[in-house]
């Protein structure tokens, strides 16, 4: 059974970065949701051990929502790569090291796509909505495009001058932020959950 988030809730962001929690505070305005962070609540941060984004945002859905006894929302997101298997997956923001350099990232995505003719890849974003009862819902918004190389643009960030969309020529990086944002897999993923639970 599917359960609504109520009008006037409030709802646990299980996040620490603070970027994140006011993009989706600002996304459920509109619904009178209370938002707070698990950053603001000091809970910590759980490791992101799954192997698919759907297991990550559940894993950082549950705990937060056990910790505080409210809903929690959590997200994962990731760029994969056809001729790559799906990688770097659940593993990007690792692939860039600590502290995170993405033009080291994409230069490895590059190297090891190796010439293959398969340019295909695509974003994906899981939200995870997990009550402290164990229910749970899960949304997904993704993105096909291909790569290119070598990078091109300065705007967004992660992997986004090597990614042109499916039906454009131009790069995420070349794309003014809001006109990216319009179409995201952040923003499919909760324009699902928006359809799902809210009224
Ligand atoms: P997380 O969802 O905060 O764990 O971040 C996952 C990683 O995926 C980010 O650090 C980026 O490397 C990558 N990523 C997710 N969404 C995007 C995007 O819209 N553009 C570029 N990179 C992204």
């Amino acid at each position: 059974m599917r359960r609504l988030l109520a009008r006037g809730s409030h709802l646990l962001i299980a996040t620490h970065n603070a970027g994140k929690l006011a993009e989706i505070a600002e996304l459920l305005a509109p619904w009178a949701i209370t938002c707070v962070s698990a950053g603001q609540l000091g809970l910590p941060e759980p490791e992101e051990t799954a192997e698919s984004f759907a297991g990550n945002a559940a894993l950082k859905a549950r705990a937060a929502a056990v910790a505080a006894k409210l809903p929690a929302l959590a997200d994962d997101s990731g760029f994969s790569v056809a001729a790559l298997r799906g990688a770097p997956g659940v593993h990007s923001a690792r692939w860039a090291g600590e502290p995170r350099d993405f033009v080291a990232a994409m230069a490895r995505v590059h190297r090891e796509m190796d010439g293959s003719p398969d340019r295909r890849a695509w974003f994906t974003c899981v939200l995870c909505l997990a009550w402290p009862d164990g229910h749970e819902e899960h949304f997904e918004g993704r993105v096909d495009g291909t790569v290119v190389w070598p990078p091109r643009g300065t705007h967004g960030f992660g992997y986004d001058p090597m990614f042109v969309p499916n039906g454009d020529t131009r790069t995420y990086g070349e794309m003014p932020p809001a006109e990216k944002q319009l179409g995201s897999h952040r923003t499919l993923a909760f324009a699902r959950l928006r359809g799902a639970l809210l009224r």
